[in-house]
């Protein structure tokens, strides 16, 4: 296929309109200057040009989507529309014209206090890591008013890298902890880490291996004892909706992942959302705009801490309280029950063929272990061979702690015929691997574009079209 700017040809426009008095034009001061030849092309041509594309790329309304820690759930269209009635609110309108808006931020506030039985939550940061972030500088700023200047974060070693990069910028050092052969967090080797300099101990839960972990609650005594907190990473929600308040087992500061617990479609570096709930104690130390006042007369609180421009990624929010509403309690819970017997009937089919990196039981996701095929091929070969037969592949290489990872999610959305022809897929390429491993070396055949340089793609990216 071709690129827009090859089929340009000079004189060729977009847009106009025929009127009577003459041919109405885009005015040429809203025109933009500073890039030289954009494509000169007809709408129709734009249209069958971007159509093409995307039906060469896949989606999560194209199919099971198991990218692992992920949660690429299908998404119902029903959040697009509730959101579409939002999306010309300007958030500098005076506040007594946008009260219902308001209204959604202060029940979704209350829905999430609910769901992970804490005290408070800011809706302001925009995805994960930015809740990391923030929940980590929350936790900084709590600490230092009591007087406490404590330097370090433990991060057990099969967590997400944004965790020790969120440490490091809130002015942390990031101290690893190591699993033990269960996959869990060892116990022992973080009661040696733990003392004074300890402000948190930030942790997954259930962890990047799908494993929960059992102690959490000895490991917040624990912490607590020694004046630290407990930051959990909320992007694993999915397995525990409705099951379990994580206030419960001790979780003083914690982010979620709108965007991917409660769906909203994500990847690509679209808007998500991740808010950040606090305990009592720590709620107060939570960045503004703080929203306070009665319904009908709410309104944000001037002044405090900002962690970015205006209120949050505000129709994420909508999509993610429409989403919410539409499960209602018990539907949150069922979703998490399905989420937990998909990825476990997809594990059961796929361990007769596979190893498991992890003999624990697994919640919403496992990990592969490349044991199983090293000796015929690699995991990337396994996930470029998984597009030839129309899937996207799951994560790989990661967690690091494992060699060769395939770490699959599938979530709740996906039925049962779904979930046989994925497993089909990857029991019929371990087969492959073993009589034609050439096939796959050369993985994707039918793909558009066929295997990458990825390495020289890294190295020497070109990211400006040049007229050849
Ligand atoms: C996705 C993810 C993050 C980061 O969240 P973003 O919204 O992508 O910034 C952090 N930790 C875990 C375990 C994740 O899966």
């Amino acid at each position: 296929m071709k690129l827009i700017f090859e089929l340009s040809k000079e004189g060729k426009e977009g847009f106009f309109v025929r009127e009577e008095a003459g041919e109405v034009r885009i005015p040429s001061d809203l025109m933009r200057g500073e890039i030289k030849e954009l494509p000169e092309v007809s709408e129709r041509e734009v249209v069958s040009h971007y159509l093409k594309l995307s039906i060469m790329n896949y989606s999560e309304d194209w199919g099971i989507y198991p990218l692992g820690s992920c949660t690429m759930k299908y998404n119902p269209k029903v959040n697009e529309l509730v959101a579409s009635i939002f999306t010309d609110a300007h958030p500098l309108l005076p506040e007594e014209l946008v009260q219902g808006n308001l209204r959604i931020f202060r029940e979704l506030e209350e829905v999430l206090k609910e769901i992970t039985g804490l005290d408070a939550f800011t809706l302001a940061p925009s995805a994960g890591a930015h809740g990391e972030f923030t929940g980590i500088t929350t936790i900084r700023n709590y600490l230092e008013s009591k007087g406490e200047r404590r330097e370090i974060v433990l991060i057990p070693d099969s967590a997400h890298g944004t965790n020790p990069a969120s440490s490091t910028l809130a002015g942390y050092r990031a101290v690893e902890i190591p699993s033990g052969p269960d996959g869990m967090i060892d116990l022992e080797k973080f009661k040696e880490a733990l003392n004074q300099k300890v402000a948190a101990l930030m942790i997954t839960n259930p962890n990047t291996l799908g494993i929960f972990e059992r102690d959490i609650k000895k490991i917040a005594e624990l912490l607590h004892s020694k004046g630290a907190l407990l930051y959990m990473d909320g992007a694993n929600m999915n397995a525990l909706l409705g099951k379990v308040k994580v206030a419960d087992f001790g979780v003083d500061v914690m982010h979620l992942n709108l965007h991917k617990t409660f769906s909203t479609p994500h990847g690509g570096g679209g808007p998500g959302s991740g808010p950040v709930g606090a305990v009592k104690e720590v709620a107060p130390f939570l960045p503004g705009p703080r929203l306070i006042g009665e319904e009908g007369r709410l309104h944000w609180e001037k002044g405090g801490d900002r962690i970015r421009s205006f209120f949050g990624n505000f129709l994420v929010l909508v999509k993610a309280l429409a989403y919410i509403r539409e499960l209602g309690g018990e539907g949150l819970k069922e979703a998490a029950e399905l989420a937990v017997l998909n990825a476990n009937y997809l594990r059961a089919k796929l361990s007769k063929k596979f190893k498991m990196s992890y003999s624990t039981p697994t919640l919403h996701e496992f990990v592969l272990s490349e044991e199983s095929f090293r000796d015929k091929t690699s995991t990337l070969d396994i996930a470029k061979r998984l597009l030839d037969y129309g899937f996207h592949p799951p994560t790989i290489y990661f967690p690091l702690i494992v060699h060769g990872a395939l770490m699959i999610e599938p979530t709740e959305t996906e039925s049962k015929e779904s979930l046989d022809d994925f497993a089909g897929a990857l029991l019929r390429i371990v087969e492959e691997a073993k009589k034609e491993p050439k096939l796959l070396h050369s993985a994707p055949h039918n793909t558009p574009i066929r295997r990458l340089d990825e390495v020289g793609a890294a190295r020497n990216p070109i990211l400006r079209w040049q007229k050849s």
